[in-house]
């Protein structure tokens, strides 16, 4: 290996330390001061590999490593180093850390680039505390929606004076934004977050793209009453009806044994909540995720029309809004070529697979050409502190994108 093993499983240690939540978890909320001090010392290593580095106005960690050609599209790798609140050590982490390994050894190597390459850890990948997520990759891109900076966290604090107490300018946004044309391509490691190359007995997978997320919340309205007193016959219970929608959802996403897609209601809330009044009002959260996007809008179509159904049966009404809805976002295959070759000549024979998850690299799908390297992480468990992958598999995932950021850099004439 050309990488410094060692080096990468200090830097993962030392960086668990920062907002360590119990043995083995991390908090590590965005634009937080634990968020700073660990882009301190994500920077601090950043520079150790010639970097200069900043934070820009969306509270996005960047590092650069200026080309002999400045004037060429930049070369950009990177992730996250904010967590869920109860996460663990490796999501995003693998990114951002596997990216400064790969480019100190560039340095190392003597290597003098054309084109400049840049190392972000990117602002609010994880969404929670606003609500909303990949913050600083769509920011960048001028991709922000209206009404962003007034999204309040749980202590009301808007997105803007969060934005403003991390050091940021939001009325400077376009300062840090890029151009279109200006980022060549985008390079993400990431922890699979799922159990596929596990079950494969794999390090290593190649992604193929990123599935995309259908968000609705279902509001299902009916009738108040007296749980002692109200016949069954009579009732407008819209729990009833709302575990019926969930049952239903569940064999929808299910009726293609082995098909990828997902669908999860994850957040329900019922209205009055007392243990004697029959439930007037429920609004619950459905995610439906699919690469293949025809067959989730067929999928959407048919759990619609349930719940029209459910509703009917039931006596309620429903409300349904859509929150997010983004298409599957697939890989550059000259880049998924690339990460195949290195991956070849450590003998890893990495599986492709898709990711259900969405990253940072999604928002970068709409501008450049994107791949991601997938590390095999125990028991496919994440966004939890019990989420695993060894320094082993995650220095193999460092060295096939630093064998990949050379080839990158050899296209250029
Ligand atoms: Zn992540």
């Amino acid at each position: 290996m050309t990488i410094n093993a060692a080096r990468l499983q200090s830097h993962f240690e030392a960086m668990s330390e920062i907002g360590k939540l119990g043995e083995t978890g991390t908090c590590r909320p965005t634009m937080t001061s634990i968020e700073k001090q660990a882009f301190e010392l994500a920077a601090s290593w950043m520079q150790d590999a010639g970097m200069t580095t900043r934070i820009d106005n969306f509270g996005n960690l960047v590092g650069k490593l200026e080309g002999m050609n400045p004037e060429l599209p930049v070369l950009m790798l990177g992730s996250h180093l904010d967590s869920q609140p109860y996460g663990g050590r490796f999501d995003g982490v693998a990114g951002v850390l596997g990216a400064i390994e790969a480019i100190t050894t560039l340095t190392e190597q003597g290597i003098k680039p054309q084109r400049t390459i840049e190392v972000v850890s990117f602002a609010d990948e994880e969404g929670w505390r606003f609500n909303k997520g990949l913050f600083g990759s769509r920011g960048i891109l001028g991709r922000l929606e209206d009404g962003e900076l007034d999204r309040t966290d749980k202590d009301g604090i808007t997105r803007r004076q969060a934005l403003i107490d991390f050091g940021c300018d939001p009325e400077k946004f376009r300062e840090s934004e890029y151009a279109p044309g200006s980022i060549y391509c985008f390079l993400e490691l990431h922890i699979e977050q799922g159990p596929v190359l596990e079950l494969a007995n794999k390090p290593i997978g190649v992604v193929s793209g990123i599935s995309g997320p259908l968000w609705l919340t279902v509001k299902l309205k009916g009738m108040a009453g007296h749980a002692g007193s109200v016949p069954m016959h009579m009732r407008k219970d819209a729990l009833v009806g709302a575990a019926e929608v969930i049952v239903a959802l569940h064999e929808i996403a299910t009726q293609v044994i082995y098909a990828p897609t997902v669908g999860t209601v994850g957040t329900i809330n019922v209205f009055p909540a007392s243990r004697n009044i029959i439930p007037e009002e429920v609004s619950f959260t459905i995610d439906l995720r699919d690469i293949d996007l025809e067959r989730r809008n067929r999928y959407e179509a048919q759990l619609r029309g349930m719940i029209d159904a459910i509703c009917i049966k039931h006596h309620l009404t429903n409300t349904i809004t859509e929150d997010w809805n983004s298409e599957p976002r697939y890989c550059a295959s000259w880049m998924k070529d690339i990460i195949s070759k290195q991956c070849d000549k450590l003998d890893l024979d990495a599986p492709e697979l898709m990711s259900g998850p969405f990253h940072d690299s999604m928002a970068l799908s709409y501008v450049t050409d994107y791949a991601m390297i997938f590390v095999r992480c125990k028991d496919g468990i994440s966004h939890n502190p019990l989420e695993f992958a060894s320094y082993e598999d995650l220095s193999l995932g460092a060295e096939v994108l630093y064998g990949t950021v050379l080839e990158v850099l050899g296209r250029e004439g």
